[in-house]
């Protein structure tokens, strides 16, 4: 069968691999015989129980996740872990320490402020996010409840190459457009979170790895849905989950395992991210904002001379079956998101284009 389907470098929500689309387009009436689709089913039927157990089971299997972690699957995306992540963790000191490599951190930051003694350890927002800054230990208050990080900065490009030093602090990671890209020691973090539109299934669902001494603390009169207590009590399923976006994710989750996991995974992103980054290398024709060391395997931002011609880069670029290269609003210029299912097809056309259009425009 022939598809007629765009290379999309959307930041998100992205591709999916194209094997778990067709899977679920298979079993999209009739899931294994039930007679029924996923969408229609009981969250409390066996058939979902076995879905949201494989599921869990399989993620655990690829990020190695400890026995003494929880894996929730909440709705309210990134964003509602903003909120979540201070109202539950602030439980001694109420201090939290965040680093600000973007606007995500920031909005993070922000929304924190309202729950405890929240300070800015380190940013880079004097350079516009160019960069992750270095920090060591005695950057952080030696009673903070936690400190924050955006380990990959979606926006800006930018990524944590080096997980921080935060000594027996509790280390919080916002890993919304880097999770399952690569291998990453889960022990080294009180939570990790991630929305699931970036990097492994459709809007509408979040991942919560959390380590279960850091539950069970938020305040009594904290909204039911926002104790991650509640979630965890009832693995997942307190209320309705995101019953369709969970079985996606298993289907993810079990393609990856097939592809041979994160660690093939990691080296396929790394060598599309080197194709890429090392043709705009090439060409002083675009300015990369990002300092090299810090830059992100995910999401590859430039721009061309001009306002008008990243514009013009944008309109070409669509009429060759690329589409959602435009930076995001806050920053303008162009940004190109080479996620897991990217194929190696899209990169080598855009670098391909990227080669013309320079020439062409030069
Ligand atoms: C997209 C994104 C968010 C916000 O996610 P929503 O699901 O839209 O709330 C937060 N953090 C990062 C790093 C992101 O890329």
């Amino acid at each position: 069968m022939k598809y007629d389907r765009v290379f999309n470098f959307s930041a998100g929500p992205s591709m999916m691999p194209l094997e778990v689309l067709e899977q679920a387009q298979k079993e999209l009436l009739n899931y294994h015989g039930t007679g029924e689709s996923v969408m229609e089913m009981s969250h409390r039927s066996a058939e979902f129980k076995e879905i949201i157990e494989q599921a869990e089971k399989d993620l655990r299997d690829l990020l190695n996740i400890p026995e003494n972690y929880k894996v929730l699957f909440l709705q309210g995306g990134g964003t509602l872990q903003f909120s979540m992540i201070p109202i539950n963790l602030l439980f001694n000191s109420k201090k939290a320490d965040y680093i600000l490599t973007g606007n995500w951190a920031k909005k993070a930051y922000q929304e924190a402020c309202k729950f405890g003694d929240i300070r800015v350890a380190a940013s880079s927002e004097e350079s516009n996010y160019t960069y992750i800054p270095e920090t060591s230990r005695s950057d952080f208050r030696s009673d903070a409840d936690y400190v924050y990080v955006c380990y990959n900065n979606t926006i800006y490009g930018s990524h944590f190459n080096e997980i921080p030093d935060v000594g027996d602090l509790t280390l919080v990671a916002d890993m919304s457009s880097c999770l399952l890209s690569e291998e990453i020691d889960v022990s080294r973090f009180g939570l990790i979170y991630a929305g699931a539109q970036k990097n492994i299934a459709p809007a509408g669902l979040t991942i919560v790895i959390v380590r279960e001494d850091l539950i069970g603390h938020a305040p009594k009169d904290t909204p039911v849905y926002l104790d991650y207590e509640t979630h965890a009590k009832k693995d997942s399923m307190y209320n309705t989950p995101p019953c369709f976006n969970i079985y996606m994710a298993g289907l993810v989750f079990r393609h990856l395992k097939k592809m041979g996991g994160i660690s093939a995974m990691h080296a396929k992103n790394v060598a599309q991210a080197e194709k890429l980054y090392g043709a705009l290398d090439a060409l002083d024709f675009y300015n990369k904002p990002v300092r090299k060391k810090d830059r992100s395997l995910m999401n590859v931002v430039f721009t061309t001379p001009s306002k008008e011609l990243d514009a013009k880069f944008v309109q070409e670029a669509k009429e060759h079956g690329m589409i959602n290269v435009k930076g995001h609003r806050s920053v303008g210029g162009i940004r190109t998101s080479i996620f897991n299912a990217m194929p190696d097809e899209g990169v080598d056309t855009l670098v391909e284009f990227i080669r013309k259009f320079a020439e062409e425009n030069a």
